[in-house]
């Protein structure tokens, strides 16, 4: 989780407030309106809403005062000069991407039958990509129809009739039709008297229906027709089908849709050809067209990889700008093969093949002039240590101070250890600082690192808080970076050093490179040699007493127990207190002669450290705790680790906690138990059972649960993908990743001329996801 400040948000309204303002009050800075973007950010300032109010229905000598005003409760300090409010611009007499739809002939009801589908702009319509297409291009002669058969069919009138059927009464339209082949057959209108005028004798007609034969005799029950020499949107084509709601017919979606692309033939094109054609991309106004009325195949597809490419690189573009830190110029460090030689001569294995890959690509930006910004992604026992340590090692040849910094003390001392281990011997000077350190040794580390005494400082938020000084801070290492809020992490990156950033959160490439954006990752997808997968089980809850016996087992063996088991509400600290409690009473009745204690989220940090200090010094045997199990932190001696309602559990965060055993050269286990037996439920489960690849894992759960729930669809910014499929787009993601990098580095504010349409339409699209404020 991100976590941001007051101050931060109040930053971040004062600048489209301030924007609005100099542009005269028009309600068109932010996509979407000013008041959407309230709704988003101004939760803690109820008092700026309230000013704001109704915003767009104010004049607009009244918006400018409220805008004054609401900037001054923002703490602005020096509002910029106000031009005169422009007059209010005239509605386009043409049509463009931003033309409400009901400028176009859609019918009666045609705004609104579009507006329940929230499509309001031509734009939007342009962009309501069809689900699937049917393939109604040949369509069959009427001697091939079988019987029941639901067609197709392309024919001529030659004659019809109203008919009254004697029994019950029905009005039958009737009419001949007559195939390219001289084939006839009769369709049938049941009670739609009015089709009597709408058919013309002599014209061509395309009919859907179903088929009945009886001898010689072929009829079809029309459900829908339609004159070939109309626009004939349904048939004689491969026709789209759209995603709809009851009441708005296909028919309908394909006119209007059809109107938008004739009332706009060339929208304009955000990727300018010098983009589009290294990548073989078509040009959008083809694009939108056959990606609603496809020639071919063939053209389909182009016109979809065209669109599924731009809904990557605007959100790239997104993301790149949100962050704001593209490319930025760092410090060029000197890489020397004989110290990456001595680097992995000091260790006592050999590296693996995935940590040879990611230091070269770590030194290879450390060597670069642009700033580091990379993402070690590796699942837990992957080794991602070491990798820090040969870049740390690098750093400290060149005579550069660098930092590791961890989310928790104990992590911190853990690090700090290894790295010891590591570096010592190659004349590396390590230090740790932690809160919990005397204020004279701190001071003594402090004076250190200052006067370059020190090469690596391994801490907490203590590396930020005490207000370190470094002599000359060259790289930044982060471990588990989601635990740290964007202001601590600027804060020490304020002397732009590289920065590696360290995670075990197994988020697919794809997920990774949208999510994290402005990162570049390297990914350790391969174990140290001899590691022994963790054993793993499910049992369903009725059994779990199983799970405890064998606990008990463990434990007469000298080992170690973790059980996990999850809250209902994260918001319910009291609750998931509640629980460890009664779980923890439960064993200790179950398991009289085992040591048991509790680890819950409403300790503090120092109180977890210290529980967690405990067990490492065994010196209690089963540890029940809820999700917050630091994570990384190595009790080698805990052999199993059982997890209660494990259905509530993503997956990927199962395969974190079963990585919490299994660190040592003991064989370990893992029980799942499940309290819902569903197959929904045993079929996500069984994946853990099966499977002890991290990443393999992580896209089963984004495959089974879909990537909103990964991390919180809105607040981290993850699209609506309309096209893409974040599963399977690696390449795309990373083609357009480029793109969008280059298009910035050479105009971070999309102010090219030629940029115009690229702006324009990141920001309509910032506004159809619902997020504000781009540019
Ligand atoms: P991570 O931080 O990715 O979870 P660590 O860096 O803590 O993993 O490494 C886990 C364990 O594996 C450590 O004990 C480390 O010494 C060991 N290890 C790391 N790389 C290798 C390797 N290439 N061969 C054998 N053991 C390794
Ligand atoms: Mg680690």
């Amino acid at each position: 989780m991100v976590f941001v400040t007051r101050a931060e948000l109040a930053d971040r309204l004062r600048r489209p407030l301030r924007r609005e303002l100099a542009d005269g009050c028009q309600d068109r800075v932010v996509a979407g309106g000013l008041e959407r973007l309230l709704e988003n950010l101004a939760g803690p300032f109820p008092e700026v809403r309230r000013l704001l109010e109704g915003y767009r229905e104010l004049p607009l000598e009244e918006r400018a005062k409220r805008l004054e005003a609401a900037l001054a409760l923002l703490g602005d300090s020096a509002p910029p000069a106000r031009p005169a409010p422009a007059k209010p611009q005239p509605t386009p007499e043409t049509v463009g991407l931003e033309t409400p739809v009901e400028t176009l002939p859609l019918g009666p009801g045609g705004k609104k039958k579009l507006a329940a589908l929230g499509v309001r702009t031509v734009r939007d319509l342009l962009h309501y990509y069809p689900r699937r297409y049917e393939d109604r291009r040949a369509l069959p002669g009427f001697r091939l129809l079988s019987d029941g058969e639901k067609v197709t069919v392309t024919g001529r009138v030659l004659r019809k009739e109203l008919v009254r059927t004697p029994k019950k009464g029905m009005q039958l339209v009737q009419a001949v039709l007559e195939d390219r082949w001289g084939w006839k057959l009769t369709a049938v209108w049941f009670n739609q008297p009015w089709v009597m005028k709408q058919l013309k004798e002599g014209a061509r007609i395309i009919a859907t229906g179903r088929v009945q034969r009886r001898g010689r005799y072929t009829t079809l029950a029309v459900e829908y027709f339609e004159d070939e020499e109309g626009e004939s949107l349904s048939t004689g084509r491969i026709t789209p089908v759209y995603p709809s709601k009851e009441g708005v017919s296909q028919a309908f979606l394909r006119r209007s849709v059809w109107r938008a692309l004739e009332a706009l033939p060339q929208p304009p094109d955000p990727l300018p050809e010098a983009y589009r054609a290294p990548r073989d991309l078509v040009d959008l106004p083809y694009a939108l067209r056959q990606v609603h009325f496809p020639d071919d195949e063939a053209a389909l597809e182009r016109a979809l990889a065209r669109l599924r490419f731009d809904e990557y690189l605007f959100l790239e573009l997104r993301v790149m700008l949100q962050s704001g830190e593209s490319a930025l110029v760092g410090r060029v460090f000197e890489v020397r093969e004989a110290d990456l030689r001595a680097f992995r001569e000091s260790l006592p294995f050999p590296l693996t093949g995935a940590q040879e890959r990611a230091i070269r690509e770590i030194t290879a930006d450390m060597a670069s002039d642009r700033q580091m910004a990379r993402l070690l992604q590796g699942d837990v026992g992957s080794g991602k240590t070491v990798v820090a340590a040969a870049a740390l090692f690098v750093a400290a040849r060149n005579g550069a101070q660098s930092a590791l910094m961890a989310p928790t003390e104990i992590l911190a001392k853990q690090h700090f250890q290894n790295l010891s281990r590591y570096l010592w011997p190659l004349g590396v000077r390590v230090e740790l600082l932690v809160g919990a350190m005397s204020a004279a040794e701190k001071r003594e580390v402090l004076r250190r690192v200052r006067e370059g005494e020190v090469d690596v400082v391994v801490g907490t938020h203590a590396l930020i808080q005490e207000d370190v000084e470094f002599k000359d801070l060259g790289l930044a290492v982060i471990d588990e970076e989601h635990r740290f809020g964007v202001l601590q992490r600027r804060a020490l990156l304020k002397g732009r050093p590289d920065v590696l950033v360290m995670s075990a959160t197994p988020i697919p490439r794809s997920l990774a490179l949208t999510l994290y954006g402005d990162l570049e990752v390297s990914v350790l997808d391969e174990m140290p040699p001899g590691r022994k997968p963790v054993r793993t089980k499910l049992l369903p809850a009725k059994l779990r007493h199983q799970a405890y016996a064998f606990a008990r087992q463990e434990v007469q063996k000298g080992h170690q127990v973790f059980v996990v088991t999850p809250t209902i509400e994260e918001s319910e600290a009291m609750a998931e207190l509640q629980a460890a409690t009664r779980l923890a009473d439960e064993l200790r009745a179950l398991l009289p002669d085992v040591r048991i204690e509790i680890l819950h989220g409403r300790m503090s940090a120092a109180e977890k450290d210290a529980v967690m200090e405990r067990f490492r010094r065994q010196e209690f045997d089963l540890l029940v705790s809820t999700t917050v199990i630091e994570v990384g932190v190595d009790i080698p001696n805990a052999t199993l680790m059982v997890i209660e309602n494990a259905e509530r559990f993503g997956l990927a965060q199962l395969h974190q906690l079963r990585g919490r055993v299994g660190r040592g050269d003991r064989e370990a286990y893992c029980i799942l138990i499940a309290g819902d037996t569903s197959k929904r439920t045993m079929k996500r489960l069984k994946v853990i059972e099966e499977s002890t690849d991290g990443f393999y894992i992580a896209e089963k759960d984004l495959e089974l649960r879909g990537p909103g729930e990964l991390r919180g669809t809105r607040q981290s910014g993850l699209p609506d993908l309309k096209l893409g499929d974040l599963t399977k787009d690696t390449e795309l993601i990373e083609a357009a990743r480029a793109l969008a990098k280059e298009i910035l580095e050479r105009d971070p504010y999309l102010n090219a001329p030629e940029h115009a349409a690229l702006k324009r339409e990141l920001q309509l699209r910032a506004e159809a996801i619902g997020f504000r404020e781009v540019i």
